[in-house]
Formats: C-alpha cells, sequence, structure tokens
C-alpha cells in the first residue's frame, strides 16, 4: 500500500489516471467485449449433469459470452494491436536483447500438427520429435564451438544458471568444491550477477579498462585458487570484442577456473567465430534473440546450454542421442548425462521455440548464418554513423553504446515513441552515462535506418521539457512502473470500484 501511496504523489502517476480519463474522451478507449454486448449467449450447458467424460467438479453448467459479430470481434482485436508498439510496427533496435521476427516461415513450421506432439508419448511413436532435437543440439554445438548440447533451460538466465551449476557439479567432482567465487565484469548483464549469486557463489566484480574491454591487471588480481568461474559476454554489453580472449582463457584455465560465455551477442559472431574456439567452456544461447522468436512480456524463449566434452557428464536430464540401432536407420532416444545436475524444466523445455530455431538455422545454413551477422554489424556502425548522440566506446559490431549526455536517457526513449520508432535499451551499461544502447539487428533497410537515425537526432535538439512531457502520441503515455510491479491489478473489476474510490 505505501508504494502506491507514494506514486500518488508523482505528477507522472497523476498523468497516467488523466489519461485514462483521456482515452474515453477521445473514443481512444477499448472496451471489454463484455462491455461491448450486455446481451449473452450461452454456450456449453453439459456439465454437472453426467453429459461430459469429466468429473462434475471439473465442468461448468454453461459458460454466457457476449454476442457479437466476427467483424465486430476482429475490429476489437485490431484496436488493441494498434494500440501498442510491436516489432510488427517498426524498428526495435534493443541492444543486448536482439528483436527480430523473420522469417514468418518459421511460425508456420511451429504450427505443424506434427510439431504438436504430447510430451508423454512413447520414444518409438515421436522419433522425429527427438531427431529434431538431436539435430538442434548438433547445429547449436557446431555454431558455438561446443561438444554437447541440453536444449532444457527455458530462457537465457535460466541457461547462465544451469551453466553455472554444471560448472559448479564439475568442480565438485574434480574435489575442488571450495571454489566459491564467479567474476562477473561491471559491463554484464544483470542476470549474470544473479544467476551466479543463485547458484551459491560469491559474485567478484570486475572493472572495465579503458577502452571499455576487461581489464587484465584486473582480471589477474581477481583470479585465484578460489575462482570458480569468469562469465564473459563477447563482443561484451558495448558491442566490443575482447581481443585478448586468448590470453583471458589462459589466465582463467591457469587458476582451474572455468570460462562462460554469455550467448546472447551471439548475433555479431554467428558464422564468424566460435566462443568453443576462443577457449570457453561453457556458454548458453538465447535462441529468442539470436535466431527466431521475438520475445518480451516475460516470454516465451529458450536458453540452451552448451559445453566442452569435459563437462558433458553433468547437463541436465534427459538428453537425446542416436540409439545406434541401425546403421542405415539412426534412432533416437532420451538418456541422464553420468552425473547430472538434475532436471531444470517440465519435458524437454520450451519445445516450440526450439522448433522455431531449428527452422531458421536450417533455412539459412552456414552462409547465411554468416551473412546474418556481417549484415548486423553493418547497420549498427551505419546507423551509429548517422546519429548526433557521441557513441565513446569503438570499434564495436552488432550493437553500439550512445551517450544521451545532458538528457535523461529514458525520457528520449520515451520520446522517440512520438516518432514512430521503438527506442533503443536505455541505462545500461552503466560505463556509458545515460547510455542508449542500439541494435538495429540485420533485417532493417537502409530507409528504416535513416528513420531510426532522423528519430534519434530530432530529440537529441529537443529540451527537457518536451522530453518530459512525452509520449504524447502514444495510447498509453508514463506508465507509473513501480505501481503496476509490486501492486498489479490483475482484475478489470477491481480497476473499476478503485477509480470510484478515488
Ligand atoms: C537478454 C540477456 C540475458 C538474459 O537472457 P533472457 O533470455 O532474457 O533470460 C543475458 N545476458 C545478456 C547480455 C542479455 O542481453
Amino acid at each position: 500500500m505505501s508504494d502506491r501511496d507514494e506514486s500518488r504523489d508523482d505528477p507522472r502517476a497523476e498523468q497516467t489516471r488523466y489519461d485514462q480519463a483521456r482515452y474515453v474522451e477521445n473514443g481512444q478507449y477499448e472496451p471489454l467485449l463484455s462491455e461491448k454486448d450486455q446481451t449473452r449467449v450461452e454456450i456449453g450447458g453439459n456439465g454437472g449433469d453426467g453429459g461430459s467424460p469429466l468429473p462434475d467438479d471439473l465442468t461448468r453448467d454453461s459458460l454466457e459470452l457476449p454476442e457479437l459479430s466476427e467483424p465486430e470481434l476482429a475490429r476489437h482485436y485490431t484496436r488493441l494491436s494498434q494500440m501498442i508498439y510491436g516489432i510488427d510496427s517498426g524498428p526495435y533496435p534493443l541492444g543486448s536483447c536482439t528483436m527480430k521476427y523473420n522469417p514468418k516461415f518459421t511460425e508456420d513450421v511451429a504450427a505443424l500438427p506434427s510439431a504438436a506432439v504430447h510430451p508423454d508419448r512413447s520414444e518409438r511413436s515421436v522419433q522425429g520429435t527427438l531427431e529434431l532435437m538431436y539435430r538442434l543440439q548438433d547445429y547449436l554445438g557446431r555454431i558455438g564451438g561446443m561438444d554437447a548440447v541440453t536444449l532444457q533451460p527455458p530462457a537465457g538466465a535460466a541457461g547462465e544458471f544451469v551453466g553455472i551449476r554444471v560448472a559448479a557439479a564439475y568442480h565438485e567432482h574434480e574435489g575442488e568444491g571450495h571454489r566459491d567465487e564467479v567474476i562477473v565484469p561491471e559491463s554484464a548483464h544483470g542476470t549474470n550477477f544473479a544467476s551466479a549469486a543463485l547458484g551459491g557463489y560469491d559474485v567478484v566484480s570486475l572493472p572495465s579498462d579503458e577502452g571499455g574491454r576487461v581489464d587484465l591487471e584486473a582480471l589477474e588480481a581477481a583470479l585465484s585458487e578460489n575462482t570458480a568461474a569468469l562469465m564473459l559476454t563477447n563482443p561484451n554489453t558495448l558491442g566490443l570484442f575482447e581481443r585478448d580472449i586468448e590470453e583471458i582463457a589462459e589466465m582463467v584455465h591457469d587458476v582451474g577456473g572455468l570460462l562462460y560465455y554469455d550467448g546472447a551477442n551471439l548475433n555479431a559472431l554467428l558464422g564468424r567465430a566460435r566462443p568453443g574456439d576462443m577457449g570457453f567452456d561453457v556458454m548458453h544461447y538465447n535462441v529468442h534473440k539470436t535466431f527466431a522468436t521475438p520475445h518480451g512480456g516475460g516470454g516465451p524463449g529458450a536458453g540452451p546450454v552448451g559445453v566442452v566434452d569435459e563437462l558433458a557428464p553433468f547437463l541436465p536430464a534427459p538428453r537425446v542421442r542416436e540409439n545406434g540401432a541401425s546403421k542405415s536407420e539412426p534412432g533416437y532416444e532420451l538418456f541422464d548425462p553420468e552425473h547430472t545436475i538434475g532436471k531444470v524444466h517440465g519435458y524437454q523445455g520450451n519445445w516450440l521455440v526450439l522448433v522455431k530455431a531449428f527452422a531458421y538455422i536450417a533455412r539459412l545454413g552456414d552462409e547465411g548464418l554468416a551473412d546474418a551477422s556481417a549484415k548486423a554489424v553493418l547497420n549498427a556502425n551505419y546507423l551509429a554513423s548517422r546519429i548526433e548522440y557521441e557513441v565513446p566506446y569503438e570499434p564495436f559490431h552488432h550493437e553500439f553504446v550512445a551517450s544521451a549526455g545532458e538528457q535523461d536517457a529514458a525520457d528520449v526513449a520515451k520520446r522517440m515513441l512520438d516518432y514512430g520508432v521503438h527506442p533503443p535499451t536505455t541505462k545500461w551499461p552503466e560505463i556509458v552515462p545515460e547510455a542508449l544502447m542500439t541494435e538495429p539487428t540485420e533485417v532493417e533497410g537502409k530507409d528504416t535506418l535513416d528513420r531510426l537515425a532522423a528519430a534519434f537526432n530530432a530529440v537529441a535538439d529537443e529540451d527537457d521539457e518536451t522530453l518530459e512531457a512525452a509520449p504524447e502520441r502514444t495510447t498509453a503515455r508514463r506508465i507509473d512502473q513501480t505501481s503496476a510491479a509490486r501492486s498489479p491489478r490483475l482484475s478489470w473489476q477491481a480497476l473499476e470500484s478503485e477509480g470510484d474510490d478515488e
């Protein structure tokens, strides 16, 4: 309650309430289907009287739904879709998060009836499903230079946690259970710190050098016989490639530590360089960033984890392998790795996201993947060359971090929405003041990049007052995010009656 009360003194929260009235006045407000139509049609009615094969307490007597025509329904959902900004509305240059949504055919593949298999079916009856998983493990292994892959973790952060638990199990098995530190550069994604801590480790934060890369002297000082792992993103979140990566790997390995690769920035390396060849021992892939599937609002994603041979026995269970039944017609089976850390997700992970990743990789092939990363790097460099904001760290690859300087990066982001484009990731990494972390991805053409640059530059010239009042043109304006997160209103009725109190 206290959070809510504080937010009432916040002028921006005031603006949110005012906005609700404005939508209604301007006809921008879209009522619920049940508000649109008060008449009700009764659906069902076979429950409770033994008419359903389900137990009585699991069926309802009837379901009353508003009586609406098909066009009314279509308009409702079309209007809702137009009230938000999505990746199908325009460019979405969220740095590090890599938002892209093509090719769309991956959706067709995931929608094939044969993709919708029940997870409890016998292995013999789902050989095609297992083959797809086996081949995806293989694709990902080859892309990352890793020997073994698990498809189970449902997100990048979950993959990090699995990777850290696998590293812990390995050290334990080697009689090195005393290792209790994981080193994370200060430019890393917040999930790296969280995964290491959740995995039971003390987190040692590593400062960057003046160029924005790993400071080798600081690394030397941080490494010890207590080091379990160093987690690195490469290119790092500034888009900079760690040129000393081989030396870094050697330093970590010399003290008996493992090198973890955060794969969220794999879009820069696809088909060109492999974490395994750089000396990494374990990595996760954010398949929802690098391959198909847009993400947001909490999902869906998948964060497969790849490891070198030494770590393979510790991967989560089950994995898929060829069962060697017959040479001419290989079969596939699930198996538990020898020293597995156990299960980390129901069944096989976020299956349909994995199907889309498989379809994407198979469609693009080696050349297509290498072409995607080349264009991602080209697009980032072209866009950066067109914007007025300073980009302090170079040479970057698939993303760059500009500084909003005297402006507030969050206000810049809100204002960019008024120019019809999605803003970049803001305020992170903290090495760059008022960071605008921008990743156009390979999917945008020159016209779109020019439009994005024009939006950046228009906002760069605006005063604080204009920025603080933004966005003017979106359906919702300044959202009271703290209250939304801490005391979410999950029912429309609750919102209405609370509104009455005010
Ligand atoms: C997105 C991201 C993560 C976390 O991945 P999720 O799939 O969102 O859990 C980790 N590291 C970096 C650098 C990222 O951009």
